[in-house]
Formats: C-alpha cells, sequence, structure tokens
C-alpha cells in the first residue's frame, strides 16, 4: 500500500461496505480482510453451463440449466451469493459503486487461473436501457467487463442495446421473468464476428433468462461459442 494511501487511511478510516467496521491494510480497499474471508469462491465442482456451485447434485449441468435450455454453453460464476457476496454487488450496483473497481479487478485476480480457459474473448456487458444508465450514472456490468478485461485481456464488445426498459426482474417469478425481457435486446452493429468466443458479463444469475435473452440474439445471427460470466449465482 502506498504510503500516501497509510496517511489518508489514518486520518480518513474506511469502513468496511459489509460490516460497516473500519479497515486498515485490508486486502480489498472497501472490504474488511475478515468479510473478505468470507467469500466463498466457486471452486468446488460448477455447473458446466452457468457456473454454480453444484453443491450434491450430480451431472455435469444443473437442474436449472437443465430446463432453461440455455443459448450459451458455458459459464463462471466468482462467488456465492451469500451475505458479504450480496453487500458487496448490492453496493456495486445501487451506491454509486464506482469506487470498487479496484476491487473489483482484485476478486477476479484471486481467480485467474478459472478464468484463464477463455482465449482473447468479446466481453458484452449486458445493456442497461439508456434511462436506468442516465439515473444511475453507470453500468455495472461494463464495470465488470472492463475488470475482466484488465485480469483477461481479449476486447469489450458493447455490441447488445437494451430496446424496452424492462421492470426490475427481482419480484418476478422464474415465468414472468423470462416474458419480461423477451425480445428487450437487439444487436447494435451490422456485421460481428461470428467465430469468435463472446462471453456475456452481469453481476447476479438468478434465473438466466437476461442472459438467455441476450445469447437467444447472439445465436441468431451465427455466433456458435456464447459463454456468460456473472459475479455470483443467486
Ligand atoms: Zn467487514
Ligand atoms: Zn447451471
Amino acid at each position: 500500500m502506498a504510503i500516501l494511501e497509510r496517511v489518508l487511511d489514518f486520518f480518513y478510516p474506511r469502513f468496511c461496505i459489509c460490516c460497516k467496521h473500519p479497515i486498515h491494510l485490508p486486502t480489498l480497499g472497501y472490504l474488511c480482510d475478515r468479510c473478505f474471508k468470507s467469500i466463498v469462491f466457486n471452486n468446488t465442482t460448477c455447473c458446466a453451463c452457468c457456473g454454480r456451485a453444484m453443491g450434491t447434485q450430480e451431472g455435469t449441468i444443473c437442474q436449472n440449466c437443465a430446463e432453461l435450455k440455455p443459448y450459451f454453453h458455458n459459464g463462471i460464476s466468482l462467488f456465492a451469493f451469500n451475505e458479504v457476496g450480496r453487500h458487496f454487488i448490492h453496493t456495486l450496483k445501487y451506491h454509486n459503486g464506482l469506487f470498487l473497481k479496484k476491487d473489483l479487478q482484485k476478486l477476479l485476480l484471486h481467480e485467474k487461473e478459472k478464468l484463464s480457459q477463455w482465449d482473447s474473448p468479446c466481453f458484452i456487458p449486458v445493456p442497461l436501457h439508456f434511462m436506468r444508465q442516465w439515473k444511475r450514472g453507470y453500468n455495472q456490468s461494463v464495470m465488470i467487463a472492463q475488470a475482466l478485461h484488465h485480469v483477461c485481456g481479449g476486447k469489450i464488445t458493447p455490441i447488445l442495446k437494451r430496446k424496452i426498459n424492462t421492470p426490475s426482474q427481482t419480484s418476478l417469478t422464474r415465468k414472468e421473468r423470462k416474458l419480461n425481457v423477451k425480445d428487450a435486446f437487439m444487436l447494435k452493429v451490422k456485421t460481428l464476428d461470428v467465430n469468435k468466443t463472446y462471453v456475456l458479463v452481469d453481476d447476479v444469475f438468478t434465473t438466466g433468462a437476461t442472459l438467455n435473452e441476450c445469447a437467444s440474439v447472439l445465436q441468431r445471427h451465427g455466433v456458435k461459442d456464447i459463454r456468460v460470466f456473472t459475479l455470483a449465482h443467486g
């Protein structure tokens, strides 16, 4: 840690975004070491499709993916949606989370080996409708895509547009979520290299309806290698 940062920390201590305790010389900038250690990275057996930890489920894909019939064939989800994971994502998404940029990179670096399975992919952040992005001031999926690009290389290709300002998925059932995002996305470009690996990037994988709708747009335009990345599965 730079000397200036230590001095600033002395006069203006930072507080953990999860437990709210003051933090000194942490591994991450805004999460104390105790909370950082509570992050459960999905590095046991994971669903080959969405990347969630499989727990006691057998087979290579989870029950949800078996029902979803996704247009993507591979995915990584970084950590469990436990208390700390949820706090991190909620702060990133709803509390001007731009200050978490460096912490995001450090969390991805923690799982660099897992991420190295991708060979120069094109990262596509799941777009917000422009009205929602204007209100929030940023898109958290773009921040995650930038962190992925920083850690894994590849390119950021924001080629999708959300043409319908769909209501939040939070309180909807599985069926409603699917209907809510139906035809909500379109391709912004006339041509795309269909032989590239495209990784759709979002904050949370819940039922996968949004990511699958985005993947269906790519699939209709001839892309064969479609994958997904989410910070957590919840
Ligand atoms: Zn803490
Ligand atoms: Zn799955």
